[in-house]
């Protein structure tokens, strides 16, 4: 049975991911932050259909809790073969108000968490000489968002290393991908009011907004393909072509 790492597991895209992958038969841990009580609540429920999870708290925006989380996690289920950097942050707000903290904490939490979580698990890849890394991006990082240039700049910055790592790992038969969504439903989405949801929903071709299980689908593709490696695929509904 392969093992799967999801950062952000808690809620929204990185819920969804994890609660179907465990259905799929795999090893999960999944990681949360501040929602203790929703991830407790899932373990619950999968629980109750037979499936068993780990959940580990841990702000991944922080080296020495990464470490921890992987190590425990590899106490679990042996080393991880397939790690789901999903944990992320967004904040909508003019350039010049952003201040050196704000900036900080989203390079660290969206950024520099793929940066830790990626380290610790490579090891554990790299003696297996097999792994898989899925990087949760965004649209925003391919053509930049108004009001969310910190955020725009996080996830420009897991393309360009997905693109690196690729290259740098391929030898060692680790493929390294981002998915950059559209905008999908979720809590993230909640400051966004309905009025501009419609106006999305009428720019994007195929007429609707993402739901995280377009998310889930394009995760289980990335997982079970063997020949795609440094792609930045990007499920919007045609929003962005
Ligand atoms: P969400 O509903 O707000 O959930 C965010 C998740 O990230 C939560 O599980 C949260 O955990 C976790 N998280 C945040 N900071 C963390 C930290 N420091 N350490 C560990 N976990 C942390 O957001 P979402 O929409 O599912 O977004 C998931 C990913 O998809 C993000 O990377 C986001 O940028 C990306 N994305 C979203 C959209 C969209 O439209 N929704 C579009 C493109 C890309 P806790 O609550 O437990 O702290």
């Amino acid at each position: 049975m392969k093992t799967v790492l999801i950062t952000g597991g808690s809620r929204g895209i990185g819920k969804c991911i994890a609660e179907n992958l465990a259905r799929d038969g795999y090893n999960v841990v999944l990681n949360y932050n501040k929602s203790e009580k929703q991830a407790k609540q899932i373990q619950k429920d999968l629980k109750e259909q037979g499936i068993l999870i780990e959940i580990y708290k841990a702000d991944v925006s922080k080296r020495e809790e990464v470490k921890k989380m992987v190590k425990f996690s590899n106490s679990k289920f042996g080393n991880v073969d397939i790690l789901i950097n999903n944990a992320g942050i967004a904040k909508l707000e003019m350039f010049n108000d952003i201040t050196d903290e704000e900036w900080n904490e989203m390079l660290s939490t969206n950024l520099n968490s793929v940066f830790y979580c990626t380290q610790e698990v490579l090891p554990g890849m790299i003696h297996n000489k097999n792994g898989c890394i899925i990087n949760i991006s965004s649209i925003w990082g391919l053509v930049g968002a108004s009001c969310e240039v910190a955020y725009s700049v996080s996830k420009a910055g897991i393309n360009g290393m997905t693109k690196a790592l690729a290259k740098e790992l391929g030898p060692s038969n680790i493929r390294v991908n981002s998915i950059a969504p559209g905008v999908i439903d979720t809590e993230m989405n909640n400051n966004i009011d309905n009025a501009i949801k419609e106006e999305i929903k009428n720019e994007t071709p195929l007429g609707r907004i993402g739901r995280p299980i377009d998310i889930y689908r394009c995760v289980k593709w990335l997982i079970e393909d063997e020949f795609t490696t440094g792609q930045i695929i990007s499920p919007n509904g045609g929003y962005v072509i």
